[in-house]
């Protein structure tokens, strides 16, 4: 693995998030196995900037279009290509220039991209859950026929495809997906009425972006990974279950036929799911904390309470229904999360305009494409304007 052509080529869209940063930190900390090819991010320029001068990339994409002349100026003198604009995204993911996208970007703009890739066969390091939430069937089929391998990157999804290694043969009877229950755990609604951003955006056990940080203290992050887990492991809505594990040591279980339970376990850092599906099959050595079992601890789970966080229960029946249904949820979620970032509604609010959008968007069994992209307008449209109100 010593020449540049036997690294694998990576394209890290959404480079500058939580999860982008991370995987540039494995990827330093490896650089005899992965070169960088593509970087991209939406607003934060510098960063981007910062990033391409170091590691170096064929090509540098900006979302935000008035921020492309300073990207270009600053890589000036460097052999990068430097584009902008979101068309621009989904160009690099086609291109013939890479071995394996991390999908890193946030939210229902990771879709188009991660399409083109598996359109493309290439492999992808799937961290962007609401791709598989929006359009999971169409995803998956494509990955499919393009024989594009889908890699989990999210830690309760990488430890099931650990679990079924070499299970090929064998049937799961359910799998198990832990949730740390986030920074409100065991509170009650007349305590989240009061919830303000700064509050919500302290994860006690992990370190995220701002949309999942609130995703997980509302609980709709489990959501959305149940309706993830469906379409990565092929499952019916049933066999999904989740359980409250607050230590964030059992990242989550399968269950097979004759009832044996495998578990993937380690400390709560997201390097450890980034650098196996980078590295995949491969596991790499690291310096990593150890998680020490002789040390006083202990782990415990509970059932999670959907009377409070009601989107759990929201997202399950998106699960169960189908259709269009989880990516009007997700498109409503969006909204909620974004007003609730700029302090324009409540925490509590967030689960009733999930709730009433997905009462207004007409359901369709079996949408297209077009009709997912159609389903996300209609179902931002309709939050939104229950904001202005
Ligand atoms: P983040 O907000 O920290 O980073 C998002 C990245 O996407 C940034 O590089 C940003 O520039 C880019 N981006 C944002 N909006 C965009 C748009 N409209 N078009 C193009 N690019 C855009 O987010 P994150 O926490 O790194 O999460 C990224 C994805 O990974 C999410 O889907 C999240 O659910 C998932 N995930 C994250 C974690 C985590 O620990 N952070 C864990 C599991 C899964
Ligand atoms: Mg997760």
């Amino acid at each position: 693995m010593s020449n540049a052509q036997s690294k694998k080529r990576i394209a890290i869209f959404g480079s500058t998030g939580s999860i982008g940063s991370q995987a540039l930190e494995v990827i330093q900390a490896n650089p005899g196995l992965f070169s960088v090819e593509v970087l991209t991010a939406q607003t934060s320029d510098d960063l981007l900037i910062r990033q391409a001068q170091h590691f170096k990339p064929n090509i540098v994409v900006i979302g935000e279009e008035k921020k492309y002349e300073k990207v270009r100026d600053a890589l000036s003198g460097l052999p990068i290509k430097v584009f902008a604009g979101e068309k621009a995204l989904e160009e690099v993911a086609a291109m013939d220039i890479y071995d394996m996208m991390l999908a890193a970007i946030v939210g229902f703009a990771g879709l188009r991209p991660t399409l083109c890739a598996v359109e493309r066969g290439k492999a992808v390091a799937l961290a962007n859950k609401e791709t598989l939430v929006v359009a999971g069937d169409i995803v998956m089929r494509k990955a499919l026929e393009n024989r594009s391998p889908v890699i989990p990157v999210d830690s309760e999804h990488s430890a099931i495809f650990q679990c079924l290694i070499g299970e090929t043969r064998n049937r799961i009877e359910k799998i198990i997906l832990t949730a740390s229950g986030g920074p409100f755990l065991g509170k009650k609604p007349n305590f989240l009425v009061n919830v303000k951003r700064d509050h919500a955006l302290q994860h006690p056990n992990w370190n995220m972006g701002a949309k999942i940080t609130i995703d997980s203290a509302t609980l709709m992050n489990k959501g959305l990974e149940m309706i993830e887990a469906k379409w990565l492991f092929n499952l019916r809505p049933e066999q999904v279950q989740v359980v409250i594990h607050p230590q964030s040591i059992i990242h989550s279980m399968v269950q097979f036929e004759d009832g044996s339970i495998k578990a993937q376990m380690g400390l709560p850092d997201m390097k450890l799911p980034i650098q196996y599906a980078l590295g995949f099959p491969l596991r790499m050595a690291n310096e990593f904390p150890r998680y020490d079992f002789r040390k006083p601890n202990t782990l415990t789970f509970e059932e999670p309470d959907t009377k409070t966080f009601r989107n759990l229960s929201l997202a399950t029946e998106a699960l169960f229904k189908g259709g269009n249904l989880p990516c009007v949820l997700n498109a409503a979620n969006e909204i909620a999360v974004f007003a609730f970032l700029r302090n324009r509604i409540g925490f509590l609010d967030m689960t009733d305009l999930v709730e009433r959008t997905m009462q207004h968007v007409p359901f369709i069994e079996r949408p297209s494409l077009e009709e997912y992209f159609e389903s996300d307008g209609e179902a931002r449209n309709f939050a939104a304007s229950l904001i202005k109100l």
